[in-house]
């Protein structure tokens, strides 16, 4: 089983935004991100705001 510091729900903007932001400011940190939809992208990649 793998540990991660981080786990983040959902691949939208604000989850790539919180992947980034850890990426850039917490040197050395591990994380995930689970996303039930096949694609990245939340709201900007399906068809409706209420996905
Ligand atoms: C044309 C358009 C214009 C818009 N303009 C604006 C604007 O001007 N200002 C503004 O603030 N917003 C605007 N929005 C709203 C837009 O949805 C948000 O700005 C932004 O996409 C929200 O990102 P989010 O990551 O918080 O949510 P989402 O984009 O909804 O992403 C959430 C992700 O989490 C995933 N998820 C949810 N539950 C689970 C779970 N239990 N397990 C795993 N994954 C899960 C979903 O599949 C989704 O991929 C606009 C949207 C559209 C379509």
């Amino acid at each position: 089983m793998t540990n991660y510091d981080v786990l983040i729900i959902g691949a939208g903007l604000s989850g790539i935004g919180m992947a980034c932001h850890l990426k850039m400011t917490v040197p050395g940190i591990t994380f995930a991100i689970i996303e039930r939809r096949r694609r990245m992208g939340g709201t900007w990649t399906s068809s409706s705001i209420q996905d």
